[in-house]
């Protein structure tokens, strides 16, 4: 940038050397000309001359700025804010240095519009005697192009269409706050989101109805973020939020779920409706990743389970995913084969009227037995299928599997077939529908499809005529696992349901005291009966459970305590023997809800590390086998590994087996596991002198630099773990 007065020289008359008068002279001449911005300051650092230009920059209130600190009238800026100050200011006047081509900010009035950029320079000057006297300087306003540019500059780090930080912004903020972080030791939680259902919503309502839902995403998410973190699109329907100083899984969890709830909640687009949800992936800082590439790397591959998961999820990363990523790809691949050389099945598990043990009819529940790997469950392969349209097929070859197989059935027994989000989406599915009950000869009425929440999800218009198709075709409906998705009572009354099967996880636990899950239960139960609507309790395996869902009006059971899913030669025995009753049996009372798991951990006791075996985990405590003779009351750290330690006491023990209590509670990682809130930073263990990694699977034996010194000898036996 030039100044204007700077070499403007008319004419071309010989060049002179000017003498310190006619300097002067000139210099006023410029100055009254109106061409020449100056300034001056004091000794002591105040402004104390504006030249007529210069006050003409600064509008109305530039004569008010002469008197004040310099310092305080000219701001440092500079159009990177990646916060590279410059050395300051103040700092070269303090030493009297030369001021060069420095840009400020100046803000003459209250508003924002009075702001003024100028170019400075600026040298000191000093009397006869070498006192300095201040500074003289020169000034160009360029206020229009720092604007300008301010605006280039924002237009490559924000996102055009929600103003959101974009991708190359989010990659340096990223990688500039792990940097920092890395040296304070602090940490830094990262969360990347997917829309679920963008896709329909933008293909089906329009590119223009597109661009404003993801406004509106971003303007939830903003609202709901605030100033605890930087929240950011990456492109497409991808989000994601820097979160510093957060490390707590419980609080992640909560805002995870306090996200996907808020993201959920219904969208008016120009007047139409749409519904979307969201899948959740989390990694932290120094944790899961160290270097930004890595905690991407970790955040991506979390948001993929979360997605694999389906109905608005969240998953936090952990290092087995590195696995899985691999182990879907197989699945899938594996699961295409099964279903064309027939080795899928399907089993039916009872509904039953516990006023009198009737059946009123059977769930069909898809069974796969791989030929090397044995039984997968349908929680792992259906989430895989559900990923490509693998799904359609499936849910296709189940639905006329049930029909053929129902007909043979007892004429009022009905069954219920489980229809995924994807295939219930799909233009073809009431065809789907007609065909199986066609071929099969079923009677509508005896078809009941058992749909989640998360078929609410996308465009409004073309879910509410898919329901209106069905119900006209005369097919039952239920909602499943009602109050684990989206919970939104005001899809119970968009569609027609006859039924609402009440989540297993509102049932498994409710009879423990204190527990809210038997209000819940009630008030769902009461829900349904004004819409007018049957109510199913899930996964009822206790005689207690048994006993409080009746007791809070659930008109039907269906759980292990009656029976686990059949096969169809199974039933077609039991109807040969006329018996269409079952009886409950199951153990008297819930159990807390123990994982039963089979897997090595480590054992702290004093300076040894002991291998055991972990038999059942709940949230606050465990069963252990593999040391011998540990007295109750012995303080022990369980290493569940990547850094989760928890502090434990011996409740029960008998000869190689003991029942530990937690000091301080698990939580639920969002997946049916559970995890610690807080672990072990790779911080403090490469204090500890182990090189500084992210944290892997494996435990972390920290005894021996928690002892120091010299070991005393174990108390305790090791057994050999089988
Ligand atoms: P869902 O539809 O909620 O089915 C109920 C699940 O709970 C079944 O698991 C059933 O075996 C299990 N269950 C029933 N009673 C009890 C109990 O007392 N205790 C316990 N612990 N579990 C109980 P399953 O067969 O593993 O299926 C899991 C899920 O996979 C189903 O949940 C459903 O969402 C999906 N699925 C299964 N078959 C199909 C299918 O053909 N199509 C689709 N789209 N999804 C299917
Ligand atoms: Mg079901
Ligand atoms: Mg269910």
């Amino acid at each position: 940038m030039s100044f204007p007065f700077v070499g403007q020289r008319g004419g071309r008359s010989p060049v002179v050397p000017l003498t310190g008068s006619a300097h002067a002279g000139l210099l006023k001449e410029i100055e009254a000309a109106g061409v020449g911005s100056f300034w001056a300051t004091n000794a002591d650092g105040q402004l104390i001359y504006l030249s007529e230009k210069a006050k003409e920059s600064l509008g109305s209130d530039g004569e008010k700025l002469i008197g004040m600190e310099l310092t305080s009238v000219f701001k440092e800026c500079s159009l990177k804010d990646d916060g590279d100050t410059q050395r300051s200011l103040a700092f070269k006047m303090r030493t009297q240095a030369k001021i060069t081509d420095q840009i400020v900010e100046i803000s003459p009035g209250e508003d924002a519009a009075s702001l003024r950029w100028w170019q400075i320079s600026a040298r000191p000057y000093f009397d006869k005697k070498g006192a300095f006297c201040g500074y003289r300087g020169i000034s160009a306003d360029i206020t229009s192009e720092f604007r300008h540019q301010q605006n280039v500059a924002r237009q490559s780090q924000y996102d055009e269409l929600t103003g959101l930080a974009n991708r190359r912004r989010l990659q340096q903020r990223l990688t500039s706050t792990l940097n920092a972080f890395k040296t304070a030791g602090r940490s830094c939680a990262l969360m990347m989101l997917d829309l679920d259902r963008f896709k329909q919503v933008n293909d089906t309502m329009g590119h223009p109805a597109g661009d404003e839902l993801l406004k509106q995403v971003a303007e939830r998410l903003c609202a709901l973020i605030k100033d605890s973190g930087e929240v950011g699109r990456l492109g497409g329907d991808e989000f994601q939020i820097l979160l510093p100083d957060l490390d707590d899984r419980g609080e992640l969890s909560e805002l995870a779920k306090r996200i996907i709830q808020m993201l959920s909640q219904p969208y008016s687009l120009n007047g139409r409706r749409a519904i979307i949800g969201a899948s959740v992936g989390i990694a932290i800082a120094p944790y899961d990743g160290i270097e930004a590439d890595e905690l991407v790397g970790a955040v991506d591959l979390a948001l993929y389970a979360a997605k694999a998961g389906g109905r608005g999820t969240y998953c936090f990363y952990r290092s087995e995913l590195r696995d899985n990523a691999s182990h879907a790809a197989t699945i899938e691949e594996d699961l295409r084969d099964a279903l064309e050389k027939g080795q899928l099945e399907i089993n039916y598990q009872p509904l039953v009227d516990p006023s009198d043990n009737g059946v009123k009819s059977f769930e069909a529940l898809m069974r796969w037995e791989h030929p090397e790997k044995g039984r997968i469950s349908p929680e792992v392969f259906i989430p895989v299928a559900e990923q490509t349209d693998l799904i359609i097929r499936l849910g296709d070859w189940a639905l006329r599997q049930a029909c053929m197989d129902a007909v043979e059935w007892p004429g009022e027994i009905c069954v219920a077939v489980n229809v995924s989000a994807k295939q219930f989406m799909n233009a073809d599915f009431t065809r789907q529908v007609a065909a199986s009950l066609k071929s099969s000869g079923l009677a509508p009425s005896r078809l009941e499809l058992e749909i989640t929440e998360s078929v609410f999800v996308g465009n409004v218009e073309a879910v509410d005529k898919t329901f209106a198709a069905l119900k006209k075709m005369g097919v039952r409906l239920a909602m499943d696992d009602f109050g684990t998705g989206y919970s939104s009572l005001g899809y119970l009354k968009r569609a027609p349901f006859n039924k609402i099967k009440i989540d297993q996880s509102f049932v498994r636990g409710c009879t423990e005291s204190g527990d809210t899950n038997p209000a819940i239960i009630s008030a769902i139960v009461a829900l349904a009966k004004a819409l007018d609507m049957e109510t199913v309790a899930e996964g009822v395996e206790a005689m207690d459970e048994l006993k409080l869902v009746k007791e809070r009006g659930a008109d039907l059971i269906q759980g292990y305590i009656y029976s686990k899913p059949l096969t169809q030669e199974e039933l077609l025995q039991r109807f040969a023997e006329s018996k269409l009753t079952f009886t409950p049996d199951g153990p008297p009372r819930y159990r807390a809800d123990r994982i039963s798991v089979f897997r090595k951990i480590g054992l702290i006791h004093e300076d040894h590390y002991y291998d055991v075996m972990l038999r059942n985990l709940s949230p606050t405590g465990a069963r252990i086998e593999g040391l011998a003779d540990v007295p109750v009351g012995t303080q022990v750290v369980l290493d569940l590994g990547s850094g989760q330690l928890v502090v434990s006491k011996v409740v029960h023990t008998n000869e190689n087996s003991q029942g530990l209590e937690f000091e301080t509670k698990l939580i639920s990682d969002g997946f049916g596991g559970l995890m610690t809130r807080h672990r072990v930073s790779p911080y403090a263990l490469a204090e500890a002198g182990m090189p500084l990694a992210a944290l892997g699977s494996g435990s972390y034996p920290l005894a021996q630099q928690w002892s120091g010194g010299e070991k005393g000898p174990p108390k305790f036996v090791q057994l050999a773990l089988s």
